[in-house]
């Protein structure tokens, strides 16, 4: 017998309210992996302290979530490369006595819109300019999304969204503002959600979005997953557009946090599973 479990986790304030520990431990149940995720509650002033207690103990790796996700960066050894251009990480992995920085936050929406289209060569309007958007551009100008439109309230956060995929990939990038209802343009392919309206409990509030404007053609992506049928991917059905949740977002971090850490490809279907399951 082993009696040594290897250990993974996530470190955040506040830590109770975060699910990702339920999808995680389903999967290592699923897939027979005696391991264990262990939700940290940890301020900032102890960041340092927190990363280097799982460094001596061994720890395999664990997420960072707010508000550790730049802050940490200082705490590792090296950086993965879009965590690197997005600037913020979020899940970290122990290499040999390395611990290197990953961002999954945009890895993980990647994958779960490609369970409908494949962003290379695509035209996208992407709502939000916080942590979250910025990790998304990022990942779909790596994945060969070609024109970004940048469309956010605050003009500077936009702007240096566009700025960054401008200067750091290879596609074409532009900031557009948000005064009033914004109508999406006929020629794009997929309009991704990824502002904090709509989240829990907030759940009747709307993105000022021109539902209008929105066409059968267009993809319509969403990164609140709690509701994961929001109003806005409800009125885009409504509309005749395909659409991805942003439970798909989540749970695929999830697969993508459980391959660098164990190797395993964890089944996304038990962990949404356990998500849904917990009613929230
Ligand atoms: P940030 O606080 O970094 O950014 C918030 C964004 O929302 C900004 O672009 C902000 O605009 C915009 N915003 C907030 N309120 C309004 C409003 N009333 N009207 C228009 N725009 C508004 O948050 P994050 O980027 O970290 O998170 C954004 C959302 O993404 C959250 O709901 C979070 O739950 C979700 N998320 C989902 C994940 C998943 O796995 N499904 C993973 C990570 C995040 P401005 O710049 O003008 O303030």
């Amino acid at each position: 017998m082993n009696f040594l479990l290897p250990l993974t986790g996530s470190f955040a304030q506040p830590a109770g309210e975060n699910p990702t520990v339920a999808m995680i431990e389903a999967a290592f149940a699923h897939h027979g992996l005696d391991w264990r995720y262990i939700n940290v509650e940890v301020a900032p002033e102890d960041l340092g302290d927190a990363v280097r207690g799982a460094r001596a103990m061994g720890w395999r790796g664990f997420n960072c979530s707010i508000p550790h996700k730049v802050a940490v960066i200082e705490h590792l050894d090296g950086l993965g490369q879009s965590a690197e251009i997005i600037g913020a990480v979020n899940t970290i992995v122990r290499r040999g006595d390395r611990l290197i920085g990953e961002n999954t936050d945009g890895r993980g929406f990647v994958a779960a819109l490609r369970e409908v289209v494949d962003p290379r060569g695509k035209s996208i309007v992407l709502f939000g300019a916080g942590g979250a958007a910025r990790a998304v551009a990022v990942e779909m100008a790596l994945a060969g999304a070609t024109r970004i439109t940048v469309v956010n309230r605050s003009a500077a956060r936009g702007q240096a969204v566009a700025d960054l995929l401008n200067t750091r990939t290879a596609a074409q990038a532009r900031y557009a503002p948000w005064t009033g209802p914004f109508s999406v343009p006929q020629d794009t392919d997929i309009v991704i959600h990824a502002t904090s309206v709509g989240l829990y409990p907030d759940v009747e509030a709307m993105p000022d979005i021109d539902i209008d404007s929105l066409t059968p053609g267009m993809v319509v992506a969403d990164g609140i997953h709690n509701p994961p049928r929001t109003r806005l991917l409800r009125a885009a059905q409504g509309r005749g557009c395909r659409t991805v949740d942003g439970l798909g977002m989540l749970v695929q971090q999830g697969v993508i946090g459980i391959k660098y850490w164990t190797g395993v490809d964890a089944d996304p279907q038990v962990m949404r599973q356990a998500l849904l399951d917990l009613d929230l």
